[in-house]
């Protein structure tokens, strides 16, 4: 079980995401495409950690293994917060990102004030239960129409007002410099000594099992 971790996200634009920061460092990386269909996790918690964590300890039951787990989602401050953990349900359960997007526009079609930031909690956890987590933040303003053609969820409605591009508008190496994802994973890379020795502990634990 030693150096593996499973990117344990079943949104395909995440796990591209995870994989092309996370790509070169020594450890085996899988995706949930390497298992058998498991059931998804309840992500029912009040806040980004909450569901991260109930999210990372989910598969890391189910696989036996390590697994990381991103939860994220974008807060405007004209909307108190929202859509917060809703996200990726905000113009309801079967929502894509087009129709959330539209709900946005048509909440803050009035709104002067369009500071906005996307929040990101990643959580690795092991099947003993134990976790690490980091969480990275990324601040803009929200447009008032879409702008590009890259990323996924509300990147073409959030502008970085330094580059006065979208997230839409640059390519995803570039998306990873600026995204509370890629800060959020950018700090697991400068803690990798930690991850490993976690990892290590996690693999003596599966041994006295
Ligand atoms: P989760 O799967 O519950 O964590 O919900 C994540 C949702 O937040 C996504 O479906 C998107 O709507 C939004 N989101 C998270 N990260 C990003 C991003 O990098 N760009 C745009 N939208 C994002």
């Amino acid at each position: 079980m030693e150096n593996v971790i499973v990117l344990a996200t079943g949104n395909q634009n995440k796990y591209v995401e995870m994989r092309q920061v996370l790509g070169n460092l020594p450890v085996a990386l899988r995706g949930l495409a390497d298992f058998a269909p498991v059931p998804e996790a309840i992500e029912d918690g009040a806040t980004f950690g909450e569901n991260a964590l109930k999210k990372a300890h989910h598969y890391a039951k189910l696989f036996d293994a390590p697994s990381l787990a991103d939860d994220s989602g974008l807060v405007v401050d004209a909307l108190d917060g929202r859509p917060g953990v809703h996200s990726a349900r905000y113009a309801g359960a079967a929502a894509t990102d087009q129709d959330n997007c539209e709900r946005l526009l048509w909440e803050m079609a009035d709104v002067d004030h369009r500071a906005a930031h996307f929040v990101c909690v990643l959580t690795l956890a092991g099947p003993n239960g134990t976790s690490l987590s980091w969480e990275g933040r990324c601040d803009g303003v929200i447009l008032a129409k879409q702008r590009g053609e890259h990323g996924f969820g509300y990147d073409p409605l959030f502008l970085i007002p330094q580059l006065n591009k979208t997230l839409a508008e640059i390519p995803l190496a570039e998306k990873e410099a600026y995204s509370h994802r890629g800060r959020a994973l950018a700090q697991f890379i400068s803690e990798f000594d930690r991850v490993q020795e976690w990892l290590r502990q996690q693999a003596r634990a599966n041994l006295a099992r």
